[in-house]
């Protein structure tokens, strides 16, 4: 019943042995398997306890991410599931389209940083200039309130300092 992917651990149990193949050998799923990757499930109830793969519509494996090397209690850990996934055509093809999409955005992510890179000189402000225009600027706000007689002076700034 068991298809045997990269994820299932073989053990020589033996022909004839219940769940051998026709080697003698038994697959078994490997929940802490490294690179295990929870795919998409349906969910017939809102409960949501019954995962279903999305794709093929079987009970998927469980995922032990992480939990087999953890220092939680051996109680705990090996009854907890991280997710669930499945080994169809359709899992499979759901996170080759995930790593694809890394990947492009990895190499996207170079080329934008070439572009910067490329422009940063041309890009280059000229902050002496802007400093000038916003002194003027400022020095202009200071004299038109001056001129209208503004009193700088004020009790509650210097109360304001805590010494
Ligand atoms: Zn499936």
């Amino acid at each position: 019943m068991e298809k045997p992917s990269k994820f299932h651990r073989h053990t020589y149990v033996g022909k004839g042995t219940e769940g051998a193949d026709e080697y003698g050998y038994k697959y078994t799923w490997n929940s802490a398997h490294p690179d295990l990757e929870p795919t998409q499930m349906f969910y017939p109830d809102k409960y949501q306890n019954h995962p279903y793969c999305f794709y093929c519509g079987e009970k998927p494996y469980p995922i032990q991410a992480g939990l087999r090397d953890s220092n939680i209690p051996y109680n705990k850990r090996d009854y907890s599931v991280t997710g669930y996934m499945c080994t169809c055509v359709g899992a499979a093809a759901e996170i080759s389209y995930r790593q694809d999409l890394i990947k492009l955005k990895e190499l996207h992510a170079q080329d934008i940083s070439e572009l910067r890179k490329s422009y940063v000189e041309k890009l280059n402000p000229n902050l002496e200039k802007q400093f000038e225009i916003k002194m003027k600027y400022q020095r202009k706000e200071l004299e038109s309130e001056l001129k209208n007689g503004r009193n700088y002076f004020s009790f509650s700034d210097i109360e304001m300092i805590k010494i």
